[in-house]
């Protein structure tokens, strides 16, 4: 018995190749995924073969944003049931290192991520049609949620966590810079956590019309109204928070004017070298604080998925079988209609 897999050779090589399916072992079960999510590593890995220092040095099965269907159990799992659906955390620290006893699992000296580059042998991914994990990978949702919407756990993680770092969201004023799957993911949290007014600004506006569905107030489109930004300048900065989900040096930047003294600014997007105006940081008394990935967020993250309390489907965009990888990759490039791309792969829906 093979699965089809969706593998990386190299920059703008990617083959659907089949690969022979695992049985679970102890503590293992196998799902058939339904759904995952093209994520923007998962891009830049097709695009440029790597992001910044990872670089993609062998074949790698991509995708870390994945839900599916319990289809066999392995010896002593607990909690599980076939049929069950279940989205994969792709997020496997080793639980022994100096980081991992202090539970800063996100920073595991040996962290075993899905779909990662990071370590060589590279640790392969969730694109294929049959996948056998640890069970405590696998998070179980008892409420019947599409599919593509349970995969969207672990981007929500992302958002979560990004939100853990005590900053006050409750009754403030958030600016979340990006309207791709993380910015509009992000303007749910900020809402669900009690924003009084939201703002999310982008480039362009399909990604701006998914982001009011997801929570935002007001939306900017920079490009067209770079103006109406204004006066939140006014008086040293307007805004409390900023969750900076663009990774572009103009946005940060921008952001930065409109920060009160005091604000806090969350870095989500990944910009690499940019140059940022120390003098207004220092002045303003600005907290700049990094984000990275997620760990016991995960279980937090189905949970609001599964009980509705987060409605992540206005950023389903697009679904493509798992035989037209290369056209869904293609388009999750296009933020002009394009937010959340889905691969879909042969499981059926409980
Ligand atoms: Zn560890």
């Amino acid at each position: 018995m093979t699965a089809r897999i969706c593998r990386l050779h190299a920059a703008h090589d990617l083959r659907v190749e089949t690969e022979p399916m695992i049985a679970p072992g102890p503590e293992e079960v196998q799902v058939a995924i339904a759904a995952g999510g093209i994520c923007g590593s998962d891009l830049h890995y097709y695009h440029d073969g790597g992001i910044g220092q990872i670089r993609v040095r062998e074949p790698i099965i991509v995708g870390h944003e994945a839900a599916g269907v319990v289809r066999k159990l392995g010896e002593g799992v607990h909690g599980l049931a076939i049929g069950d659906l279940v989205a994969l955390n792709p997020s496997l620290p080793c639980g022994a290192c100096r980081f991992c006893d202090r539970a800063a699992f996100n920073h595991c000296l040996t962290m075993r991520f899905m779909g990662s580059a990071y370590r060589m042998p590279h640790e392969q991914g969730m694109f294929r049609d049959i996948l056998t994990v640890p069970a405590r990978r696998a998070h179980r949702f008892a409420n019947p949620v599409p599919p593509r919407a349970a995969a969207c756990a672990e981007p929500l993680s992302v958002c979560l966590h990004a939100a853990s770092h005590g900053v006050a969201l409750s009754h403030q004023r958030v600016l979340i810079t990006g309207a791709g799957p993380i910015g509009s993911l992000m303007a749910a949290v900020v809402a669900w956590r009690g924003a009084a007014d939201l703002i999310v600004t982008d480039l362009h506006d399909y990604p701006l019309s998914v982001a009011r569905r997801m929570g935002a107030g007001r939306v900017v489109n920079v490009a067209r109204t770079p103006d109406a930004l204004a006066p939140l300048r006014a008086e040293k900065g307007q805004v409390d928070v900023v969750f900076e989900c663009s990774g572009a040096p103009a946005a940060i930047r921008d952001a930065l004017e409109m920060l009160r003294p005091g604000g806090a600014m969350v870095l989500v997007g990944v910009a690499g070298e940019t140059p940022l105006p120390l003098n207004v940081l220092v002045s303003k008394e600005i907290r700049l604080i990094g984000t990275h990935r997620f760990h016991p967020e995960f279980a937090e993250a189905v949970r609001l998925i599964d009980s509705g309390e987060i409605d992540v489907t206005p950023i389903l965009s697009h679904a493509f079988p798992l035989e037209e990888a290369v056209a869904a990759f293609d388009l999750a490039g296009d933020r002009t209609q394009a937010v959340k791309v889905h691969l879909t792969f042969g499981a059926e829906a409980p």
